[in-house]
């Protein structure tokens, strides 16, 4: 019996204390994690897959597939990423320039907005270790973590000592919920639940800021002014506050332009921060990773040297005006994942699917390729939900090959 601590990439808090014993590069027990977290690290086991038209080949075969379609296609998509290591995002990018290709993940229809801000210095940030030691005021926002990331709570945000909260939770620290339902989150949060119509954060804001300057917060839905009035006093008492923007608030807003007022008043009475609730275990590494490389964190062509950016190149736009010709799809089901309408238009191009799991996607796939669980059965580095970047190391050996062997080597036969 093996007994490690790991890195779990079940979600992008990726959590550091996770102990495993493993047995024959099975993974057997999993302590400290989350229940997401325990599936995920005894996900892996299968030997490697690669297909053709859904029939068996061998890896040979699927790689000069794969690098065929890729070499045939004048606007190829590469779309996903967002559980891969940095090292593979960075592949991912250059092989893109290389195919002269359109290049997305899933943070175009959530997120990357907010990450985006965050990297231009529109919000102020801090880590999720900031967060456990001195945080005294904690709102989670269209965001229900106690769901999506199990252990947010517990680990960082409400219950923990941190050396500056030595009591933690109710003792040391505020936790607000804002959401259009009584999530756990927010039943955690008790009194401090501020229930909102759907697409009416907005006005929650503009009423919120209104009562931060002591004037009357009005909204058309009648919200009571003498909560949002309670709200504000809280708020504006924050020695170390953050907001945890969830999907929930992002898909409420137009665009961020609220969020900026509300953040902005906010520090003109107290000290806020900002944290986007990244759900993939790598997706900010992607946001980043491109940014570095073209300025734009997702929806780029590449084209003659130069990037092109803009909605058109998303993958729902793309798909939707038939601009793509190919498709390479790491680790990502986007036949799941997107409306019908648009998803089928992938089943009219030939599609590689790179992924740990069978999918919808992969099985509609021209070419499938069975790969490694980054985090679980190949090693790396990914970009927690707050920016810190996290290395890890396989906890199993497996046959199946990294999603960047496999990239590395369609990159060589192109
Ligand atoms: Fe894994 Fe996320 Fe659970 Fe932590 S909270 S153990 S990273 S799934």
């Amino acid at each position: 019996m093996e007994k490690n601590y790991n890195v779990c990439t079940g979600c992008g808090m990726l959590c550091d204390d996770i102990e495993v014993e493993s047995e024959k590069n099975i993974v057997k027990k999993v302590y400290t994690a989350c229940r997401v977290g325990v599936a995920h690290m005894k996900e892996g086991r299968e030997n490697a897959v690669y297909q053709v038209d859904n029939k068996p080949v061998d890896e040979a075969t699927a790689i000069s597939e794969a690098a065929a379609i890729l070499k045939n296609a004048k606007n190829p998509l590469i779309f996903g990423l967002g559980t891969s290591t940095n090292e593979t995002q960075k592949l991912a990018i250059e092989l893109a320039r290389k195919t002269s290709a359109t290049l997305d993940d899933t943070s175009s229809f959530c997120l990357g907005s907010v990450v985006e801000a965050l990297l231009q210095n529109k919000f102020k940030a801090c880590t999720l270790d900031d967060v456990r030691n001195k945080a005294d005021v904690t709102i989670f926002w269209g965001a229900d973590p106690s769901n999506s990331h199990p252990r947010h709570l517990s680990k960082y945000s409400y219950f923990p000592r941190g050396t500056e909260k030595q009591r933690g939770w109710e003792e040391d620290r505020t936790a607000i919920a804002i959401d259009v339902r009584k999530s756990h989150t927010a039943k955690i949060c008790g009194n401090n639940f501020f229930q909102v119509p759907p697409g009416g954060d907005a006005e929650f804001i503009d009423a919120l800021i209104a009562g931060l300057s002591g004037k009357l917060p009005k909204t058309s839905y009648n919200f009571p002014p003498k909560r949002i009035l309670e709200l504000a006093n809280i708020l504006k008492g924050a020695k170390f506050g953050v907001v945890f923007v969830g999907l929930g608030l992002v898909y409420s807003l137009e665009n961020l332009e609220p969020l900026f007022r509300l953040m902005d008043a906010l520090n003109a009475k107290a000290n806020f921060h900002l944290i986007p609730m990244v759900g993939h275990c790598n997706m900010r590494g992607f946001n980043e990773n491109l940014f570095e490389e073209t300025g734009y964190v997702n929806s780029v062509k590449f084209e003659d040297g130069a990037v092109k950016h803009g909605p058109e190149h998303s993958i729902v736009e793309a798909l939707k005006a038939k601009t793509v010709d190919a498709a390479l799809i790491i680790g990502s089901d986007p036949l799941s994942s997107l409306p019908r309408s648009i998803a089928k238009n992938l089943l009219e191009i030939p599609v590689i699917s790179m992924d740990p799991c069978e999918t919808f996607t992969s099985r509609s796939s021209k070419v499938y390729i069975n790969t490694a669980i980054s985090g679980v059965e190949s090693g790396g580095i990914a970009t927690r939900m707050d920016g810190v970047k996290v290395e890890f190391k396989p906890v199993v050996e497996t046959k199946r090959l990294s999603d960047e062997a496999v990239l590395k080597k369609i990159m060589e036969a192109l």
